[in-house]
């Protein structure tokens, strides 16, 4: 079993990240082989400030660890260290489809209005999403309910190269679906994840805020007046109030049923502060940790150095005989 997964060196991840993604690799890095990457190259695809960017990789790779990934383990590295990124989503852009790529959802609300003035790179973001799971031949990719769909097209796009070209070279990779409890929604706003990219600050709760942003941020998060229900169901029209308790039943390990029996005809006055202690308290190791890593940026650079060379050898021969397939001569 190889598993493979990144996450945008955007901004700093959230809580949504946590506890969608990250935390699942820190328990599977035991378990199977895993390649964790940064995602420069997606991050690209909408303007990024250039200094920014350097130090926002850096920050990422600090707080995954941070989190727990160990880069003895899981191999962590970032994308645009390893050419082989690039060079395999451009042979799989040609394998790819109009068609298929006019059906992804994330572009149209990731584009918005402007579609037009969207850049290329946007449209085509699944294309390399599909190179970084297939150049290393992974078998399992952990998907959020957002990203589903972008492995579907992964896997239509590595049937339709192996059937086009008569060759067995890419794996399918199977997606790895997490509990639906840990998709984290916005602060602000209960049917929009919670999301790196949301303007709003106060939508999400980063890894890196500090305890009193924390609990502002659960203070002035939206709710209703009426007080918790004794059962999932009562929630069903509450996306708001649902998203906090999913968040309380994710952070303590516990089922929401249960948490809801804990909390049942209280408010949110009640409520949130509990809230906001179990983050505060969950956050703070991670927080600690990532202040001492970001005192020795070299050794963050280090570890991604290392974490590249080992990937780009995994990388190689995928992306070898991708070219051999396509009857390309090639230098190496
Ligand atoms: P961006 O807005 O820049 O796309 P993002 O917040 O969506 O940022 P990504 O870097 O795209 O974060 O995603 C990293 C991982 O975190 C993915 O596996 C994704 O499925 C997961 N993830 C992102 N947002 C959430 C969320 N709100 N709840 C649960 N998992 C999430
Ligand atoms: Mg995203």
């Amino acid at each position: 079993m190889r598993v493979v997964s990144g996450i945008q060196p955007t901004g700093n991840p959230h809580l949504g990240n946590y506890l969608g993604a990250i935390k699942r690799w820190t328990e599977m890095q035991h378990e199977s082989e895993c390649l964790i990457f940064l995602a420069d190259l997606h991050a690209i695809t909408v303007y990024n400030e250039p200094a920014q960017l350097a130090a926002t990789i850096r920050e990422a790779a600090a707080t995954l660890i941070a989190c727990g990934i160990d880069p003895d383990k899981a191999i962590l590295f970032n994308q645009a260290r390893i050419p082989a990124h690039a060079e395999l989503a451009w042979l799989l852009n040609c394998t790819a489809r109009v068609g298929w790529l006019n059906r992804m959802t994330q572009f149209k609300e990731k584009s918005g209005k402007n579609r037009e003035g969207a850049s290329v790179g946007l449209y085509a973001y699944p294309v390399l999403q599909a190179a970084d799971v297939l150049l290393y031949q992974a078998t399992h990719v952990p998907v959020g309910e957002d990203q589903k769909q972008h492995l579907e097209l992964a896997r239509d796009i590595a049937t339709k190269f192996n059937t086009d070209y008569g060759v067995d070279l890419f794996t399918l990779p199977e997606p790895l679906i997490g509990d639906t409890a840990a998709r984290i929604m916005s602060l602000r706003d209960g049917s929009a994840k919670m999301s790196k990219s949301d303007p709003s600050d106060m939508s999400r709760i980063n890894l890196i805020d500090d305890s009193d942003t924390v609990a502002q941020k659960i203070r002035k998060a939206k709710t209703d007046p009426e007080p918790l229900p004794d059962t999932v169901d009562g929630l069903e029209a509450r996306p708001e109030a649902r998203n906090l308790v999913g968040i309380y039943a994710a952070l303590a390990g516990r089922d929401m049923k249960d948490v809801l029996q804990e909390f049942a005809g209280q408010g949110f006055g009640a409520f949130k502060p509990a809230l906001a202690e179990l983050t505060v308290e969950t956050l703070r190791p991670i927080k600690a940790r990532l202040d001492e890593l970001m005192a020795h940026p070299q050794e963050i650079d280090r570890i991604l150095e290392q974490g590249s060379t080992r990937a780009a050898s995994l990388a190689q021969p995928t992306l070898d005989g991708a070219y051999k397939a396509l009857g390309l001569p090639n230098k190496r």
